[in-house]
């Protein structure tokens, strides 16, 4: 595991480092909150925790982080036994296989990333087989990026309304990863886009569709995504400091 090829004095080093960003990310999320007239308490901070060693991530739960979100399956996996998530709730956010649903059973209380008709089914499916249930949210290609997963914008309602009668789901919002870009402005208008369907969404009221979570905004920019409306934020670098090898994020 990643963990081994850190000395102990690494470690204590991205510990001390956790402590301090963890601080900054905290206090940055309750401003954001406190502009847009909203509660801290009504945000939640989910550390993305791809690439970050088990003894980073239980250093976060000990400071108290709550969640947590891990995007591939084989790192989840191998990390999971070694995690200490009895105080602290464990998310998939990654782009994630039809043949790999399996492998979350038992690890993960929401999958953030549904964008297909097909991926849903068999979650569905995986979980009805154990008698469980799983919350998911819908990812929205809101830039309309040919590379990305995520349902078009367009098709968001019909997807909705087709997942909304599988068995074993429960759709509890939406998330999304805006194109990046530089331009923050750019970013913001994503995210009030986001926000808007959120809203719009939620207000008709569509047979065992839920609209509790929309989860939007990453190290570059979770303030103005709390300040945009997002309720989850998906903080990784922020936290961790730079990662070794760039993220794949919804690909
Ligand atoms: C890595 C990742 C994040 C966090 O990215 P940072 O820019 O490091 O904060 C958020 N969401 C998803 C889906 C990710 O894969």
């Amino acid at each position: 595991m990643t963990e081994k090829l850190l000395s102990d004095r690494e470690l204590l080093e991205r510990c001390r480092e956790l402590e301090e960003h963890y601080e900054v990310v905290r206090g940055r999320i309750q401003d954001a909150a406190r502009k847009a007239g909203r509660t801290p308490e009504e945000i939640t901070l989910l550390a993305a925790t791809k690439t970050v060693p088990v003894e980073v991530i239980n250093h976060g739960i000990a400071l108290g982080i709550t969640h947590i979100g891990e995007n591939r399956v084989q790192e989840l996996c191998s990390k999971f036994e070694a995690l200490h998530l009895n105080d602290c709730h464990c998310q998939f956010i990654g782009h994630l296989q039809t043949n790999k649903v399996r492998q979350l059973a038992g690890k993960v209380e929401m999958i953030q990333s549904v964008g297909s008709l097909k991926l849903a089914q068999e979650i569905s499916k995986v979980f009805s087989a154990r008698g469980e249930r799983m919350d998911i949210l819908i990812e929205v290609n809101i830039g309309r990026e040919e590379n990305k997963s995520g349902v078009l914008p367009e098709n968001l309602e019909s997807l909705l309304v087709q997942i909304a009668q599988l068995p074993a789901l429960d759709i509890q919002g939406l998330m999304a990863i805006p194109p990046a870009t530089h331009e923050l402005s750019e970013t913001k208008a994503y995210f009030s886009n986001m926000y808007k369907k959120f809203i719009d969404i939620g207000a008709k009221k569509l047979d065992n569709v839920n609209m509790n979570f929309l989860s939007m905004g990453m190290s570059a920019d979770y303030a103005e995504a709390i300040e945009s409306g997002a309720n989850i934020v998906r903080v990784g670098s922020a936290l961790f400091g730079a990662r070794a090898y760039p993220p794949r994020m919804g690909v």
